[in-house]
């Protein structure tokens, strides 16, 4: 069987940014799905995130996403990417990027300054409870609201063809 490549293998990482970008926009009946493709290192060119800090963003993001009055029940999906350069996000309905720079620089200002328990972090609510850095992940959304969202602008919110 000949396998085709999936859309997200078409982009071209060599010269990606990072940023907030649609990968694809899905239909199942009369429901459509946007999936975004969140940006948080430059692809092959920076040190990828550790599994740690990437969990408590994770952790953090799904907990602050699925409690937004605005977009809380349309959360499909939030979690990370196998590359560990970024997130997916999945919503239900069309959107485009710009539409959800507030929600996402939100989120990140969150998790910039979240301190105490981190939600779902203890053994019956997760796979892999200990396996958390709050500290890097503080710094790491710090970094991505300074060098990237504060300043964001067309060329970081859709994809080059
Ligand atoms: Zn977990």
């Amino acid at each position: 069987m000949e396998l085709k490549k999936i859309t997200s293998f078409t982009i071209n990482h060599l010269l990606l940014e990072p940023g907030i970008y649609v990968s694809r926009i899905d239909h199942f009946g009369d429901t459509a799905i946007t999936t975004f493709d969140l940006r948080m290192t430059a692809p092959n060119r920076e040190p990828v995130m550790n599994t740690a800090e990437m969990h408590t963003i994770e952790h953090l993001g799904a907990t602050f996403l699925r409690n937004d009055p605005d977009f809380g029940s349309k959360i499909v999906y939030f979690g990370p990417m196998g590359c560990r350069t970024g997130f997916y996000l999945l919503l239900a309905g069309e959107y485009t990027s710009a539409e959800i720079v507030p929600l996402i620089t939100s989120m990140f200002e969150f998790i910039r300054d979240f301190e105490g328990e981190i939600p779902g972090a203890c053994a019956r609510d997760c796979g892999n409870y200990q396996d958390q850095n709050l500290e890097m992940a503080h710094w790491l959304a710090n970094r991505f609201l300074t060098n990237t969202l504060s300043c964001i602008d067309e060329k970081h919110l859709i994809y080059p063809d």
